[in-house]
């Protein structure tokens, strides 16, 4: 798997197998691009490797996923959501009333599947290992990309050059491609950090995740299958690495009281793992002869399950701009292709990055009385007119104009 083959020339050079790498390399190879993707996280066997996120992947991403024919192996270890709940645990005047958003408002789907991240890893990892059009380069990392007038020149660290016509930039919030590409970012920080694990509980969670919104920013509760659920659980630096160093007895106290009593007792505890939270957005997705897709693009605090979806998105736009460049006998890596896949992503990437960053910041600075009045008034609303409710559902699953025909149900 590490040797590259003897042309040294693709389609399509992607960095970075996470989940988004992968799925544009499943995606473009259907339409047979010839594609090599870089990382050096080959060999995932099924067993967990202590990322202890799971990953809530709305109706549209389970689209996706079984357009490109994974999806079958996914379900089997994926959990519905068929109602999400949202908590004001902020104490703050004017209370904000409580929320119950029910998917079948909107059809006979559910909202999403929850899955771990590394299952989904994984099962994209074997399609792609499967697939004749793909080629899984396993580096440590890509030293250097080169974005030339007639192709690109990727330099895997340990091996020869390749060259492709189209980079795909999917190595996470300190991307080379982005760098390599001289496309700059504007970040900020919050004071938060993101506690993620799993755990066992004695009550049934019927298929109900629940977000509490505490002034420290959101604790969410995601169903998992069986009796168990994921957490992710945001607190002040200083509070998380508190709880972090507790033993387990004492954290599912701590947990237990926080969600005040919900789902009974508190059974096993997976490994904890700490995400400091901050915010990134590229000031371009895509120039020279790369696009950027999920992490590399857009980093979210991980509030409504909008981070990994929209990085899904990304990833099925680009493949059916530069599949289609492909079949009409075009250069996958074109200005046209180049320019088109920035153009279409920028709504959808920008609007979700203001409305994340604005209600988590709500929660945070909820002290400003309009701010908090204003919170209650909009919950207020969804729950008494359910036109204004079905809209605002199915927006937060997915935008509802310029969503890639691979996020459509076939
Ligand atoms: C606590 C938490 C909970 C979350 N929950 C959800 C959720 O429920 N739903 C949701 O949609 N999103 C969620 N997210 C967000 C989601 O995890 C991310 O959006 C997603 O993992 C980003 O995937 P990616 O493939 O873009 O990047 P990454 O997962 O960061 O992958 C980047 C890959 O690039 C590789 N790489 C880096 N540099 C190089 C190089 N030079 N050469 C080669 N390879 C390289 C890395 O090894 C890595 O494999 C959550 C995030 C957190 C922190």
């Amino acid at each position: 798997m590490s040797d590259l083959p003897p042309e040294n020339e693709f389609d399509v050079a992607i960095i970075g197998a996470g989940a988004t790498g992968l799925a544009v390399a499943c995606a473009m190879a259907m339409e047979d691009l010839k594609i090599i993707c870089f990382d050096k996280m080959f060999g995932f066997d099924g067993q967990e490797k202590g990322d202890t996120r799971t990953i809530a992947l709305l109706q549209n991403s389970v689209y996706l996923l079984q357009n490109l024919g994974v999806w079958d192996d996914c379900e089997p270890f994926a959990e519905p959501l068929n109602i999400m709940k949202v908590v004001d645990d902020t104490g703050r005047f004017p209370p904000v009333p409580d929320a119950s958003f029910d998917a079948s408002e909107l059809g006979s789907d559910p909202f999403g599947y929850n899955i771990a991240n590394d299952r989904l890893v994984s099962i994209l990892a074997e399609h792609a290992r499967h697939h004749p059009n793909i080629t899984l380069f396993d580096t440590d990392h890509v030293a250097s990309i080169e974005n030339l007038a007639k192709k690109a020149v990727v330099t895997p660290f340990e091996g020869q050059p390749v060259t492709a016509s189209l980079v795909v930039g999917a190595d996470g919030a300190n991307s080379l491609a982005r760098r390599a590409a001289k496309i700059t970012t504007t970040d900020w920080k919050y004071n938060q950090t993101a506690m993620a694990c799993w755990f066992s509980h004695s009550q049934p969670h019927n298929n109900i995740s629940t977000e509490f919104h505490r002034t420290s920013g959101p604790l969410v509760l995601v169903p998992m299958q069986g009796n168990k659920s994921g957490l992710v659980w945001v607190e002040t630096p200083e509070k998380a690495s508190h709880l972090m160093a507790l033993d387990d007895i004492s954290f599912k106290k701590k947990l237990s009281a926080a969600i005040h009593g919900e789902l009974g007792e508190l059974i096993d505890l997976s490994k904890r793992s700490s995400f400091p939270l901050s915010g990134q957005v590229a000031n371009s997705f895509a120039k020279g002869r790369t696009v950027l897709v999920g992490h590399a693009a857009h980093v979210l605090p991980p509030i409504g399950a909008q981070g990994l979806n929209l990085g899904l998105r990304d990833a099925a736009m680009i493949a059916d701009i530069a599949c289609k460049a492909h079949m009409r006998g075009d250069d996958p890596g074109s200005i046209e292709v180049i320019s088109k896949y920035d153009e279409l992503r920028r709504s959808d990437i920008m609007s979700r990055t203001f409305t994340v960053d604005f209600l988590n910041r709500s929660l945070i600075h909820g002290w400003f009385p309009p701010l908090q009045a204003t919170r209650a008034i909009g919950v207020q609303l969804l729950k008494l007119i359910p036109p204004l409710r079905k809209a605002v559902m199915r927006e937060g699953i997915a935008p509802q104009i310029n969503l890639p025909p691979l996020m459509h149900s076939r």
